[in-house]
């Protein structure tokens, strides 16, 4: 038998990690087991639906290298993939009648002040909250005829077996029973016709013939009403496997008080696909060993079932950061040049940066007009900060110092050098070397400072080196200072080391 899974999501708000991390699976599990992944929309609860959200689903798969072979966009010999458009084609109706006919399900009429009445009676008396059998479960024929020849609205209920052990395969917690006495008879089909997801999802994973169920651990509780289902229409269950959650650091459930869960947030963040993918696919998988940068290819060669952990993963963003600063390390520094550049020219993401913190969303804009007015440069600047860099965003300020006309001096560094007696004859020194040099590049400028360092008697370079890199960059650390002093160029240099004499004497 060969693998179908499907990615599944509601229209219902913005994708967040935990729904793009169960997609992630989807798509490793498929292509483990050259299968095949299909997206299906569920969007059978018109009230909570988001308009655009369908978009934003499709534009986050894309994001983080979720393929699908089948579905939406994809069509296939299952269609359509919209569940509304299921139910108006029609779909759902045989079955329906199948579980009347058969008694599985049966049609209750309660008001929904006698519901609430209900639960509150529960409630005071400590009993498991729920419909239970209420007053239609056994109802005669003639009542229920009766109550829908009146037109009474009325909902399609799930006959969930008294006195029965119902067994679950889980594919992470292996067998799971359950009594089925603790299970109340979930709503199928709602008054106004819309399937629950307890219907349509069982129905179309099995009409798509879906082998396994990825979905998150909070839909555990209802897979006894998922297999009581499909034993009722004589179906055999798909192999269902209930993800755990996502913890914060802080071992608290991920929420937006940790920070950015929308997927497309961490674009506009500046987290390279290669980096989020591979993030978000290890946070509660183990692929063995102690791997921990994959490429898409190798997480799907490694992916199994069993390395998904039965405890709640942890999201770190530290590690999400140091993962993204390799990824940026390993590119080559024209492309990396050329994403930069758009990046920080792209609305979407200073529109992000201007709510979440002004100065890098300046950052980015000057980084913008530099790269439009000297690209030589911005792709130098690029090039030598691309080792210190953890996300897009980052290189704007630390590619400042490449174009501003007078870096800002760091106080400490400043308060430091400033007064020491060596430092003008040596920036002076310097001043003259370089207006003398020929050709202006990292060998003649090393040579200059190994030079001077000789000729008066210094064993380490650091005196040499801090006090005119703090002339040249207004810094404390940065790049190499032959390198950075190359890149920015006989007339930069001069003026700088002219401005550093002023600053520091
Ligand atoms: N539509 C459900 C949700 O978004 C999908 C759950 C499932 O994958 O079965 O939560």
């Amino acid at each position: 038998m060969s693998v179908r899974v499907r990615f599944a999501p509601s229209p219902t708000g913005s994708p967040h990690v935990g729904n793009i991390r169960t997609a992630l699976f989807n798509h490793l599990f498929a292509k483990h087991h050259g299968g095949v992944h299909i997206l299906r929309i569920e969007d059978t609860d018109r009230t909570r639906l988001v308009p655009g959200c369908e978009e934003e689903i499709i534009e986050s798969l894309h994001y983080v290298g979720v393929e699908w072979q089948e579905g939406l966009g994809k069509g296939g010999p299952h269609g359509p993939y919209r569940q509304s458009e299921r139910k108006e084609a029609g779909i759902y109706q045989p079955i329906i009648d199948q579980l009347v006919e058969s008694g599985a399900g049966y049609y209750a009429f309660d008001t929904s002040e006698e519901l609430t009445e209900m639960r509150e009676f529960q409630r005071i008396n400590k009993k498991p909250t729920g419909y239970f059998g209420g007053s239609w479960r056994d109802a005669d024929a003639a009542s229920v005829e009766k109550a829908r020849a009146d037109g009474l609205p009325g909902v399609l209920r799930l006959r969930i077996p008294k006195n029965e052990t119902i067994v679950i395969q889980d594919g992470i917690r292996g067998r799971v029973e359950i009594d089925s006495n603790t299970i109340d008879d979930p709503v199928l089909i709602k008054n106004d016709g819309m399937p629950t997801y307890h219907f349509a999802a069982m129905v179309d994973d099995h009409l798509m013939e879906i082998t396994h169920v990825f979905r998150g651990e909070e839909w555990i509780s209802s897979a006894p009403k998922h297999v009581t289902l499909f034993n009722a229409l004589g179906w055999a269950a798909p192999e269902f496997v209930h993800v755990p959650a996502i913890k914060g650091k802080d071992g608290k459930k991920l929420s937006k008080r940790h920070g950015d869960t929308a997927c497309l947030d961490f674009r506009r963040a500046g987290y390279l696909q290669e980096s989020i993918s591979n993030f978000i696919a290890l946070i509660g998988w183990a692929p063995g060993g102690d791997r921990e940068i994959m490429t898409m290819d190798e997480m799907a060669e490694a992916f199994s079932m069993r390395g998904i952990q039965p405890s709640a993963g942890v999201f770190d963003v530290d590690k999400l950061n140091w993962m993204n600063g390799s990824y940026i390390r390993a590119m080559e520094p024209k492309a990396l040049f050329q994403m930069v550049r758009d990046y920080s020219g792209c609305d979407e993401n200073q529109d992000y940066w201007a709510e979440k913190d002004a100065p890098t969303a300046e950052a980015m804009k000057a980084f913008t007009a530099a790269a439009a007015s000297d690209p030589v440069l911005a792709e130098k600047a690029i090039e030598l900060e691309q080792e210190r860099v953890g996300t897009l965003p980052e290189f704007g300020a630390a590619c400042a110092l490449f174009f501003e006309d007078e870096p800002e001096y760091d106080e400490k560094m400043l308060n430091k050098w400033k007064g020491k007696e060596h430092i003008p004859g040596m920036l002076g020194d310097f001043i003259a070397s370089v207006e003398a040099m020929e050709t202006v590049n990292e060998e003649s400028l090393e040579q200059m400072i190994r030079d001077w360092a000789a000729a008066n008697d210094y064993e380490k370079i650091g005196p040499i080196v801090h006090p005119t890199r703090l002339a040249m960059t207004g810094r404390k650390v940065g790049p190499g200072l032959w390198q950075l002093m190359a890149a920015l160029g006989k007339e930069t240099i001069i003026k700088r080391l002219t401005r550093g004499q002023e600053m520091l004497t």
